[in-house]
């Protein structure tokens, strides 16, 4: 496990501390026959010891699925919705020991593109998305790609040109999109199997849990001038995260 991934697990594995000992506070106080608002304390018990369950066998699963690299019992959809609803506390805890969100969204990622990693499933390049942000395009561009991104022009001025290529090359769908109800419109219309998403933490992690029945890749994009403007991403990366939906390379 890279140290990226670690802060992710690090970060749910206090979680899971804390609601235990929440858990053995109140379970101890119903038991000593604390008589005062004994339906609440008992609800609470059972929500806590519920929650410390569920993150006890996403993290045991995560783990043991980031070891052997293998989808154990095909149940990365159980680990998935685990991860996904604990994401907001392991943000929150980040804050709370002064790493940025971002990073801890960035963990987030890896620990789910590893997880999709596992699994063995191929998919067609026609039902495979490349999602691609419109802050990817030079802000000079003249040409509206969001619609069309055969619009580009192939200039060479920002990666569009690139992904286009990468599109050729490999037959697959390419969506620009503007925001997030966007890109779920693109979803809804193409209708592929997988997807890969380039994105900023913040948009990828949320882009991931709205799209929670496909298999998504996420690539990071670079931010050399700031958020939104002029971004980038590692092509490579990007075709790597296609040839493993398209399983070339696999012996
Ligand atoms: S590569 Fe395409 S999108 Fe980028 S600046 Fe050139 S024409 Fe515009």
């Amino acid at each position: 496990m890279k140290a990226k991934k670690r802060l992710f697990i690090g970060l749910l594995s206090v979680a899971f501390c804390i609601i235990l000992i929440i858990t053995a506070v109140l379970w101890y106080i119903i038991t000593s026959g604390y008589r005062l608002s004994e339906n609440i304390l008992s609800i609470l018990g059972i929500l806590f010891s519920i929650m410390g369950f569920l993150l006890a066998i996403g993290l045991i699963l995560t783990s043991l699925t980031l070891i052997t690299q293998r989808n154990i019992g095909a149940c990365n959809g159980i680990i998935n919705s685990v991860l996904r609803a604990f994401l907001p506390l392991a943000v929150f805890l980040g804050r709370f020991f002064g790493i940025d969100k971002d990073k801890v969204r960035g963990s987030f990622i890896e620990v789910h593109n590893q997880l999709i990693h596992s699994e063995e499933k191929k998919v067609k390049p026609e039902k495979i998305l490349l999602l691609v942000p419109h802050c990817i395009q030079w802000s000079g561009c003249p040409y509206k790609i969001t619609i069309k991104p055969d619009n580009c022009r192939r200039c060479g001025k920002c990666l569009i040109c690139e992904i286009l290529f990468l599109k050729d090359e490999y037959g697959i769908n390419v969506g620009v999109a503007s925001g997030g109800s966007q890109a779920r419109r693109l979803v809804k219309e193409l209708k592929p199997d997988a997807i890969v998403a380039i994105a900023c933490e913040r948009d990828l992690t949320s882009g991931i849990q709205d799209v929670s029945s496909l298999p998504v890749l996420g690539v990071v994009n670079e931010r050399p001038e700031g958020p939104c403007i002029n971004t980038t991403a590692d092509l490579e990366k990007i075709r790597e995260a296609i040839d493993f939906f398209l399983k070339i390379g696999d012996s």
